[in-house]
């Protein structure tokens, strides 16, 4: 479907059919931009005071809206609850008549004398503990922050746009104390200071309102360092309020890291500029919670714990940030009229999830086996952390299905997977292209040919892009798509491993203290409050070496008492835990208390895990190699 487009025709059409004079100052209302602004040295009770001012309306009647879902994200973020104090103000200064329709929707009468509209943002990065963007399990790269020595400015929390003037640009005014650092890949057009020199106004120019909604901004005490990949220049801001990490000390691996991605990519068009945003949380009860990030087409935030040590933050970072590059590839060049027209307000969604995010999670593990900077068996560990978890879900519904209705009850459990047989679906295609080609096709060139044919500016048809790569590569894909993607038939992995001499087996493999090859070691009794052991924490090798046995009770953790309150925030850093750490726990059985004080060595599982077939012939071998190493 294509909504806007069909409104913009419509609006065309009745303005032909004004009188010449009418349309003369509509044109005046509608060239001009949006002017907004965000006052962050005016901030109450948490709240920064916004204004927009439109410009004269022609019409009646207009609406107002803040967005109900963002790009990028496949739930409802319902921005128009964080606003309050809404008010329309007249020429004369006096207020209009408002009535709010929905949570993110307001009309105003009489907008003949509509001047301005002025209201109050509240942050949502503070009430994470009971709500914030994503509800219950918090997504907080989305969402937005005010507190004096950090600001995180995901501009759709803030501006809105009139339904009929969404394709108008925008000019958009940040006041913020002079002594803040600020980061925006916006068109900056001028910064001035206050008569007293005490706050700074920058003004920045956006094209229309997508393009408010795809730059984030980042202002506080941060450090930001710049540096450049070939022809893209990288900005990193970093904000770490107890100054554990840097700009500094995150640049080299992001560098390493995002070299290799441009090798991988070769002649990708890819963007002159490319911005990270790091927020790290504090772990405090107002503190974010949602880690993760969120692609933007030319950047990224990134929310993550301040706790993590340096070198398990750097290896995330490399995880979650080349997912978030790679999306330039798609949905930025290769992307459906459902995302080229996002509705905010009442989006539909594409089908080819396992397209934007699954092929480009896909993306964001092959590169590194592709480029060296993993070992083979890391990639095998990856891919088969991602068959565990995938089968865990509903591995019989169709993916094109779920992508389609994801913010449906029946399907939104289901995102998740996205990730994880998103990504294998990626997998597969690639090694069947591979193997029709002589091993000269994969799923990068396939995402090649289709950023040429579309790119940035051309969106295809959601309904037509699968036989398209069809009619583009071989059957054997037609076979594919019909049975795993569109249909629901289970992917028998062992039968595309066997095409490049691999096979699941079982074996010693590495795990973490939480899980055993990705299955929870630890359970909730939810009666008695209490956290514990399960029958499989016997098979860890690391607490199984400390005698602990099935249903011990965890009772404190590095001398926080751990409670049902705290458990998730207390498992988070049991999770990111390495080898080396000194730790300190407290277990209860039965009446005994017992103490384990040691320092963490590396656990093992036997579980399952990919391996290379003995016998594998010659044509297989060489499958592998073009698989792994393009
Ligand atoms: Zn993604």
């Amino acid at each position: 479907m294509n909504k806007r487009k069909l409104t913009t025709l419509f609006v065309g059409i009745l303005l032909a059919s004004c009188g010449s004079s009418r349309t003369a100052i509509n044109d005046l209302a509608t060239s001009r931009p949006i002017e907004t602004s965000i006052n962050l040295s005016q901030v109450i009770d948490d709240k920064a005071p916004v204004i927009i001012n439109p410009g004269r309306f022609t019409v009646e009647t207009v609406t107002y809206r803040l967005p109900k879902v963002v790009q990028g994200t496949y739930s409802v973020s319902d921005f128009g609850k964080y606003v309050d104090d809404f008010k329309a103000i007249d020429y004369n200064g006096n207020e209009l008549s408002v009535t709010k329709v929905d949570t993110n929707t307001w009309t105003i009468a009489n907008a003949t004398q509509l001047e301005k509209i002025t209201y109050l943002v509240n942050d949502t990065f503070d009430i994470e503990s009971s709500g914030g963007i994503g509800g219950e399990q918090p997504f907080s790269p989305a969402g937005t922050n005010i507190e004096p020595d950090n600001y995180v400015l995901n501009l759709h929390g803030f501006i809105g746009y009139f339904d009929s003037l969404k394709n108008n640009q925008y000019k958009l005014d940040v006041t913020a104390s002079s002594d803040l650092v600020r980061t925006s890949a916006l068109q900056n057009i001028e910064t001035k200071a206050s008569d007293d020199g005490k706050s700074l106004t920058t003004s920045y120019f956006a094209p229309r309102y997508f393009d408010i909604t795809d730059n984030p901004m980042m202002y506080g005490k941060m450090d930001v360092e710049e540096f450049q990949v070939g022809d893209i220049k990288i900005v990193l801001s970093v904000y770490s309020p107890n100054k554990t990490h840097s700009a500094t000390s995150l640049k080299e691996t992001m560098f390493t890291m995002m070299q290799a991605q441009k090798e991988y990519l070769g002649d990708v068009n890819t963007t002159p500029r490319y911005d990270i945003y790091v927020y790290l949380s504090a772990g405090k009860e107002d503190s974010p919670k949602g880690f993760g990030a969120l692609e933007h087409h030319t950047s990224t935030v990134v929310v993550m714990p301040e706790s993590m040590p340096v070198e398990a933050l750097a290896k995330s970072m490399v995880d979650i940030v080349s997912h978030e590059f790679f999306h330039i590839v798609t949905p930025l060049s290769v992307h459906s009229e459902d995302v080229h027209y996002f509705d905010y307000s009442n989006p539909t969604f594409s089908k080819h999830l396992w397209m934007y995010e699954g092929v480009t999670e896909y993306f964001a593990n092959l590169f590194q086996i592709d480029q060296g900077l993993i070992e083979e068996d890391e990639f095998y560990g990856n891919v088969m952390g991602k068959i565990q978890t995938s089968l865990a879900m509903n591995d019989a519904m169709s993916f094109t299905e779920m992508s389609e209705n994801v913010l449906e009850e029946k399907y939104a459990p289901q995102y998740y997977n996205v990730y994880q047989k998103g990504a294998l679906i990626g997998m597969c295609i690639d090694i069947l292209m591979r193997e029709e080609s002589d091993g000269n096709r994969g799923v990068l060139s396939l995402m090649k040919e289709l950023s040429n044919k579309y790119g940035k500016n051309k969106p295809f048809e959601d309904d037509k892009v699968i036989d398209e790569i069809v009619a583009m590569t071989y059957p054997s894909l037609r076979t594919f798509f019909d049975s795993h993607v569109i249909g629901n038939t289970p992917i028998n992995y062992s039968a595309f491993f066997n095409k490049v001499g691999l096979i699941i087996g079982e074996s010693k493999i590495k795990t973490n203290y939480l899980q055993n090859a990705g299955a929870l070691i630890v359970g909730v009794n939810p009666t008695k409050g209490e956290i514990y052991f399960n029958d499989l924490v016997s098979e860890n090798s690391f607490w199984d070496a400390q005698g602990v046995k099935p249903n011990d009770v965890i009772k404190s953790i590095d001398g926080t008492e751990v409670t049902m309150q705290n458990a998730n925030q207390i498992f988070q850093q049991v999770f990111m835990w390495q080898p080396g750490k000194e730790i300190k726990v407290k277990l209860g059985r039965g009446d005994d208390i017992i103490e384990i004080n040691t320092t963490l060595t590396q656990s093992y599982t036997m579980g399952k895990s990919i391996m290379k077939k003995a016998d594998a012939n010659e044509t297989q071998k060489e499958l592998r190699k073009a698989w792994l190493k393009g």
